[in-house]
């Protein structure tokens, strides 16, 4: 765990200067980084519950290759479309490959090699995988890098209809996905780009530091998240017309006057935010240039209707940081953290405050939660500096006088919370 002292100076925002300075990432060329073991705890922690989320709602996992052939890519027209941000690659045999900026494509392939009538619709098909786009401005460390890890799912329907509620089952899961990570994502009515299609919403977090300008209406903020128990085969348009009621735009498809007219002035909110998501439908724009087509229950043959919905799984973790941090380091969300408990031997060598640690240690690993043991020998001091910064939800600190009584101290890094409890009892506060 690589800890850093000095700022470093290339890092223009908060989230960027604390992952390198937590030894988090290392940047091995402009938008490209090596996770590091901290910062690969995280990245794996909010893989795991966007895969759940999406298993919940009834996706189904598979992985696809980073690179594609650019005569796929022909087959839709968008090899020559999509212009620089493409990384074009050729092999040993002059045939020409890319690094896959997303998948409509070569999903769409698997599926028309499969797929045949309507019966086996709905399908929702998707992968984490890594992506290139060769990006004009990589910035802000993995926010905007050239190399990044995404979740795209692909939807597939018989018509508009099924379309529209495939749509709405990963609107529904991804308000679950991020409120389960600590944020508040609010999806904005957005332009669909190249992508292309008629309807999309981005999933965005407030943070001045956003490369999107938003105006929203402030009572998006206190909309009720779905729980668990929200059911996918049911009808979810109630939850999707509640979120989507209100006014909440990118600047892109910002209408001022309808801003005016809906919303009242004291609820006005124009700020600035992070795109964490996207979902798309777009109908039968992949499907009629590449033939997916399935039969009807007419018997006759159609292109499907298709949506594509993305999350950005390793800018999630700068977006995570940028909202949940003080001047001390980072204060991570329980449910991502990359260690639920750091204890701190406060003496390192002293043979009571090492039993003391080991002890807990022991117990905790035995209950899985993910603990951290600083057993260096660093002076108290750095210790909690280094705990603060790398930003355990929970700091154990173990030191010779607290241990004469039979006590050790438990701090909440959220609010900075200590309380002092015996060391038999250690292990029982934290579950
Ligand atoms: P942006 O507007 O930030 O360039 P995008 O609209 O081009 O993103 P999408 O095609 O919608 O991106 O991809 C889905 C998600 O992938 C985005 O919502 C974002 O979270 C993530 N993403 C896109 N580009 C990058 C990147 N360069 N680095 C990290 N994550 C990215
Ligand atoms: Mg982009
Ligand atoms: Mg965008
Ligand atoms: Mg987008």
């Amino acid at each position: 765990m690589p800890i850093l002292k000095e700022t470093p100076k290339e890092a223009e925002i908060v989230s960027h200067r604390l992952m390198l300075r937590a030894g988090m990432i290392r940047q091995e060329a402009a938008g490209i980084y090596a996770w590091l073991p901290l910062g690969l705890r995280v990245l794996k922690k909010i893989e795991a519950i966007v895969r759940e989320e999406q298993n919940r709602a009834g996706a189904i996992e598979l992985l696809m290759p980073t690179l594609q052939l650019a005569d796929l890519w022909r087959e839709s027209g968008r090899y020559d479309a999509y212009g620089p941000e493409m990384l074009r690659i050729q092999d040993r045999h002059k045939r020409e490959l890319l690094y896959g900026p997303t998948n409509e494509e070569m999903i769409t392939e698997i599926f028309r090699g499969y797929i045949r009538s309507y019966k086996s619709l709905p399908l929702n098909l998707y992968h984490i995988q890594w992506k290139f786009r060769d990006e004009q401005r990589p910035r802000f460390g993995v926010m905007r890098g050239r190399e990044f890890l995404m979740k795209d799912a692909y939807s597939f329907d018989i018509d508009e209809a099924g379309a529209r509620r495939s749509y709405n089952r990963m609107f529904v899961a991804y308000l679950r996905t991020f409120a389960r990570m600590g944020l508040k994502a609010i999806p904005m009515r957005a332009e669909t780009g190249p992508i292309g299609g008629d309807l999309s919403h981005e999933f965005i977090v407030l943070a001045e530091t956003g490369e999107s300008g938003v105006y929203i209406d402030k009572d998006v903020l206190d909309l009720p998240v779905p729980g668990t128990e929200v059911d996918y085969d049911g009808d979810l348009t109630p939850i999707v017309r509640q979120w989507t009621a209100a006014y909440a735009a990118t600047e892109d498809v910002h209408d001022g006057s309808r801003y005016e007219r809906e919303v009242p002035e004291e609820r006005r909110i124009h700020t600035r935010g992070i795109e964490v998501g996207q979902i798309f439908y777009f109908g039968t724009k992949y499907s009629e240039s590449m033939k997916a087509l399935v039969t009807g229950p007419d018997g006759v043959e159609q292109p499907i209707h298709g949506g594509s919905y993305g999350v950005g799984v390793s800018r999630l973790v700068g977006a995570i940081i940028e909202a949940c941090h003080d001047e001390a380091g980072i204060k991570w969300p329980d449910a991502v953290a990359p260690f639920t408990v750091a204890i701190l031997n406060l003496k390192q060598g002293a043979s009571d405050t090492d039993e003391a640690c080991e002890r807990i240690y022991r117990e905790l690993s035995a209950k899985g939660v993910d603990v951290l043991y600083d057993d260096t020998d660093q002076r108290a001091g750095a210790k909690f500096a280094t705990a603060d910064l790398i930003g355990s939800p929970w700091q154990v600190m173990v030191g010779p006088k607290g241990l004469a009584e039979g006590k050790v101290e438990i701090k909440r890094r959220e609010d900075g919370s200590r309380e002092s409890v015996a060391l038999e009892d250690a292990v029982a506060r934290l579950m």
